[in-house]
């Protein structure tokens, strides 16, 4: 069989950079070629795969901020999404790429080009070169049939307030939100920029060969079924993309932390996280400490700030010294998946987002969940209800900006609740198997290892339309 060649085409954004540089190394281990098309902000980690082994190639595209209007600084969507100046300058950015990209896709001639949700027209150049465009949303099977069951029926509109449940009709159990829960694109309230970019991505869904999804059958087969049998979606489940990586591939400080965590004992550590993009503020983080004090358990908390430049005033008297030997605070970018590989971990207090849950689930330990934005609250749900092995903070309020209103009390309950008691044992034990079941599916033979060889057959005989 010819060796294929696969673009990748990923969104400027942490949470949708890692997972597609994994998919791309998983792809090349299984013998096919892969270019990454990147701006220069983010091909630091593509060279450090690299230099680890990886065959990946590497292709640098400027990112246009002169025609955009964008300011030299903004290199990525985690920086704009709360910025409604910024945000539809960033768009245009993303549309600008296209002319380049298409550039390099009449010169290099790839079979298949993976990517991004937020770049629908590349769905338009894939048919232009009769070649097959595979989506990558970067979420779960469960959180793309409770957005798109919420799109087509609108259940939110039999509400009469913004605290009154509603129950999204169709899905395999019964899912139920509020308003509050909910962003304004799902609930197509305001035609602003991201409604509209969200709804043309949407579109260009339709217009896709299918669909490549970071997580396994294992974890959620009705939804991954609903998906494809209800919804009618062609899609493949490659994940968890994060086993692909190497966990000694350095993301953040690793050695001071894991030296502390290894003088832990097994399962007594709490791991807290929120991402690349979540940021609180100083009311929420002393509520934070406070709750993380009076949980009386071992921790570890990547404090993001509101604003990078506040000062520490947040923090409760005392606090660093209170905290000695018990807790442990890290302001840059944590190594997430090593700490989440340690023996010591007994739970992570998560935001959802879904490279994070996934890579809990990976971890086998109870999470607390604690969703802000995007598509955090549906991830919520199936941690908290579907799989149950979690135990949500108690967050009801969707929003982009600083974040705030969980009281300290609220964080000390759910903490002690994943970790002591026999809930928590119960949870644990779940969370267990699902470990295992992640590492079975993508070992040889296994549910996400066949998806990908399937995949590959499809792409070697895929024959175009247009051509
Ligand atoms: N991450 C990390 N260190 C940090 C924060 C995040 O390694 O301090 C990684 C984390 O392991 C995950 C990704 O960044 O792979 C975050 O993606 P996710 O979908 O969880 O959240 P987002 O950042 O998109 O909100």
């Amino acid at each position: 069989m010819r060796q294929l060649h696969v673009f990748f085409l990923p969104l400027m954004a942490h949470g949708h950079m890692i997972p597609a540089l994994d998919m791309a190394k998983l792809f090349s281990s299984r013998g096919l070629k892969t270019t990454i098309i990147s701006t220069p902000s983010f091909s630091d980690p593509i060279r450090k795969a690299q230099d680890s082994g990886f065959e990946v190639g590497l292709i640098t595209i400027r990112f246009p901020h002169q025609e955009s209007g964008l300011p030299h600084h903004i290199v990525s969507l985690d920086q704009v999404t709360s910025d409604a100046k910024l945000l539809p300058k960033f768009f245009k950015a993303l549309s600008l790429i296209q002319d380049p990209v298409e550039k390099l896709i009449q010169d290099l001639n790839p079979d298949c080009l993976v990517s991004d949700m937020f770049l629908p027209w590349t769905a338009d150049s894939a048919v232009k070169f009769g070649i097959p465009r595979l989506v990558f949303h970067g979420t779960s099977y469960f959180s793309l049939c409770v957005s798109e069951e919420m799109r087509r029926h609108k259940p939110f509109k039999n509400v009469d307030s913004d605290s009154e449940p509603f129950i999204v009709p169709n899905l395999p159990h019964q899912v139920k939100l509020v308003k509050t829960q909910v962003s304004d694109y799902n609930l197509q309230e305001k035609k602003d920029d991201f409604t509209m970019w969200i709804n043309q991505m949407k579109d260009s869904d339709a217009r896709s060969y299918g669909v490549v999804v970071n997580s396994f059958h294992e974890l959620e087969p009705d939804y991954a079924d609903h998906y494809r049998k209800v919804l009618g979606r062609k899609a493949w489940s490659l994940g968890p993309l994060s086993l692909c990586s190497n966990a000694d591939e350095v993301r953040g400080e690793r050695e001071q932390c894991l030296a502390w965590m290894d003088s832990k004992k097994a399962n007594s550590v709490v791991y807290m996280c929120f991402g690349s993009m979540a940021k609180f503020t100083p009311a929420q983080l002393t509520e934070i400490a406070n709750g993380l004090d009076e949980s009386g358990q071992d921790f570890i908390w990547v404090v993001r700030k509101g604003k990078e430049d506040e000062n520490e005033e947040w923090m409760p008297p005392r606090f660093e010294e209170r905290i000695q030997g018990r807790g442990m605070i890290i302001r840059g970018w944590a190594p997430q998946l090593a700490i989440l590989d340690h023996p010591a971990l007994g739970a992570f207090v998560t935001h959802c987002g879904w490279n994070s849950t996934l890579e809990g689930v990976c971890a086998g330990v109870p999470m607390v969940t604690w969703p802000l934005f995007a598509e955090q609250f549906f991830n919520e749900k199936l941690v908290t209800e579907v799989l149950r092995i979690g135990v949500s903070v108690g967050n009801k309020k969707w929003q982009r900006g600083a974040n705030e209103g969980v009281g300290g009390d609220a964080v000390a309950k759910a903490v002690r609740l994943v970790m002591v008691g026999e809930y928590a044992e119960e949870m644990r034990r779940r969370a267990a198997n699902y470990k295992r079941m992640a590492k079975e599916a993508v070992e040889e033979g296994g549910s996400s290892y066949n998806d990908l060889t399937a995949l590959i057959q499809d792409l070697s005989t895929y024959v175009p339309f247009n051509k």
